[in-house]
């Protein structure tokens, strides 16, 4: 069991990086690092520069990154894990390895509302949303991070329940709206209690995603003040272009896009932050798995739909899926800086693309080749199974 656990959580202790032709920064305010060489020890970022100023002394692994860009690893802002890499909702066993393949590390769920038979009475949403953190605290999916462990509110909490449940560990709040709450009164007080107790809260935007959901408009999403407007371009049903326009300007919360969407209202919420100067709450979901199924490469084509047809820079877009999300989420990941947790993703343009480089590529609405992804400074994947091709791809050298 001991070993088990090692393969999926364990650590490397040195692990250098050298030769990176681009380093993606994860930072919106500083995109673009001048840097070619990481450093992680124990599983963190120690260094980011040039080699020359490296220690490299004593590297358990050395990758040479031969040119390919390296970002933060992706983080989905959106999904609904049940149990381990099992998704009832369409049925598929390793969904979550799939995605790593699409460059994602970390997941945040939004509720683990596909689990057959979920409870909805409170004692009983409690028990299973502590059960849920638990599983997924105890066992990484081929090592990604999943922080789960979001009930869904229901009516009848009282203050005491919000306490409890961070008492036993739990961060997040699942989509409110998913429940019996459903007006802004209740769900702004039981926002709030969750708040007092250092629990984040998501709130379901637009109208139903599969019957048994419903509609939650502009009114409801401002009324409950939640941190993160969940898919405000719907799931997949949107709300109108003025009622997304109002809750942008209305509030400075979290601005979600996911695939499971809108395509469309996305790229009318990425126009409207734009034009205020908002782009950092932008951050990216998939809402998988859902009705439309799981998208193991979700994060990248919405990277790709914002940069291609959004117009916004390549560069800016991947921070939507890592620092800026990262930041609302408050987690250790999503940035390279000293101190983060060494979780990467390595890109080149896909072989063949019309771009003359990775950058070129996802402006021109390509998607990028996942080369390599690392979690806690070890190598979790290879080439992409999943990816177009990468033209170059990182190698495991072991010396310098
Ligand atoms: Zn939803």
């Amino acid at each position: 069991m001991a070993h088990e656990a090692a393969a999926t959580s364990g650590t490397a202790d040195k692990l250098v990086i050298r030769n990176i032709g681009l380093l993606l920064s994860g930072d919106i305010h500083a995109p673009i690092l001048d840097a070619d060489t990481i450093v992680a020890i124990g599983g963190h970022i120690t260094f980011v520069g040039r080699r020359a100023d490296a220690d490299v002394e004593n590297a358990q692994c050395v990758i040479d990154a031969k040119g390919c860009a390296l970002a933060p690893g992706l983080i989905d802002s959106h999904v609904h894990p049940v149990a381990g890499d099992w998704t009832p909702r369409q049925n598929q066993l390793g969904w979550i390895d799939s995605c790593l393949h699409g460059g994602v590390t970390t997941m945040i769920s939004a509720g683990e509302v596909h689990m057959p038979g979920r409870p909805k009475d409170i004692v009983g949403l409690k028990a299973f949303a502590i059960t849920a953190q638990r599983i997924f605290n105890g066992f990484r999916p081929s090592g990604v991070k999943v922080h789960a462990g979001a009930p869904v509110i229901e009516q009848g909490m009282v203050e005491e329940d919000f306490k409890d449940l961070a008492a036993a560990g739990v961060r997040l709040l699942g989509e409110v709206g998913l429940g019996s709450v459903k007006d802004g009164r209740t769900a702004r007080e039981m926002v709030a209690w969750a708040r007092k107790y250092g629990i984040q809260s998501t709130i379901h935007t637009g109208g139903p995603s599969i019957p048994g959901s419903g509609l939650i408009d502009k009114d409801v999403i401002l009324a409950a003040d939640a941190d993160i407007i969940g898919h405000i371009n719907g799931g997949h049903t949107a709300l109108p272009d003025a009622q997304i326009t109002c809750l942008c300007e209305s509030c400075g919360r979290g601005l979600e896009l996911v695939h499971n969407g809108n395509e469309r209202a996305a790229l009318h919420t990425l126009r409207v932050a734009s034009g205020l100067g908002q782009l950092e709450r932008i951050i990216l979901g998939t809402d998988a798995p859902a009705g439309s199924g799981v998208q193991p490469l979700g994060i990248l084509r919405m990277i790709a739909l914002l940069a291609g047809v959004g117009g916004v820079a390549p560069e800016i877009a991947f921070c939507f899926a890592t620092g800026n999300t990262a930041r609302m989420r408050e987690l250790d990941c999503g940035l390279i800086e000293a101190g983060r947790s060494a979780d990467f993703v390595f890109m080149d343009k896909a072989q063949q693309s019309a771009g003359g480089n990775l950058l070129e590529s996802v402006a021109l609405g390509d998607l990028p080749g996942v080369g390599m992804t690392v979690i806690d400074g070890v190598v979790r994947s290879h080439r992409s199974r999943n990816t177009p091709p990468a033209t170059v791809v990182p190698e495991i050298v072991n010396s310098l």
